[in-house]
């Protein structure tokens, strides 16, 4: 603990779905194509969030594996998409949807509720990681249009790492840049196998940001956040999980 007042020396975070809000950045560009493509009024927006949710989780690992890059996934995701509903699209036809959908989802972002108020609650009193799978360009990106670049003392991003969470070598990296140890920093993320079980294999205290209260996928006693709209009561449960005392993977 840096100062003595419980305050960890670092506190990392996941960024998409932890920092910022994709899932209903997602879900508004989806609702704004279903009004302008009839194709997709033919199921509701529950249907489409929920089946572009799945079609996100298939094709991400062949991004990250370097077999498509971001162009092709988000084409592929929408030939699928179009089919769920009923209809095959023409390559050009997929491209053009999902350049649409990008226009839409890019001027919708938007950061999680409580996020920045949090951020701006720690930072200075500890180090403040983000660790995220994904490519460096779009994540720096992303925090500059979020406007939260200045309250993030490192990013770092599988892309440049060359491995991804859950693999510990992305966590190693992390506390490397900001020189701090796994003891002394607890991480927070929506995912249970990437930021829970992968933050906890590193030996790091985990926190899992459960925001749509879903059940947990193993018996393993995490603490849990639900919302970051009380920056007060997060804090709490964050410092709590850092000064637990723990081995190499509790
Ligand atoms: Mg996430």
């Amino acid at each position: 603990m840096r100062d003595g007042a419980g305050v960890p020396a670092a506190v990392f975070f996941d960024l998409d779905d932890t920092i910022f809000d994709h899932a209903l950045t997602c879900r508004d560009a989806l609702g704004a194509l279903r009004r302008e493509r009839s194709l997709f009024q033919r199921r509701s927006l529950d249907e489409l969030a929920t089946e572009y949710s799945r079609l996100l989780e298939a094709v991400h690992p062949e991004v990250l594996a370097g077999r498509w890059d971001a162009d092709d996934a988000r084409r592929v995701r929408f030939e699928r998409l179009a089919a769920f509903c009923g209809s095959t699209l023409s390559r050009a036809g997929a491209t053009d949807l999902s350049q649409q959908y990008r226009r839409h989802y890019q001027s919708r972002r938007r950061l999680v509720p409580g996020a920045r108020r949090l951020l701006e609650q720690l930072h200075g009193r500890t180090i403040i990681g983000i660790v995220t799978n994904n490519e460096s360009a779009e994540q720096r990106e992303k925090l500059a249009y979020l406007g939260v670049t200045h309250l993030v003392d490192h990013l770092v991003v599988s892309e440049e790492v060359g491995v991804g969470k859950p693999d510990p070598r992305i966590f190693e990296t992390a506390l490397g840049r900001a020189g701090v140890s796994a003891k002394e920093t607890v991480m927070v993320g929506d995912s249970w196998a990437n930021d829970v079980v992968g933050a906890r294999e590193a030996g790091i205290g985990a926190v899992w940001f459960n925001r749509f209260a879903a059940d947990p996928p193993e018996a393993l006693a995490v603490p849990e956040i639900r919302s970051f709209r009380s920056p007060r009561s997060t804090e709490a449960v964050l410092f709590r999980e850092a000064s637990r005392p723990r081995g190499r993977s509790a």
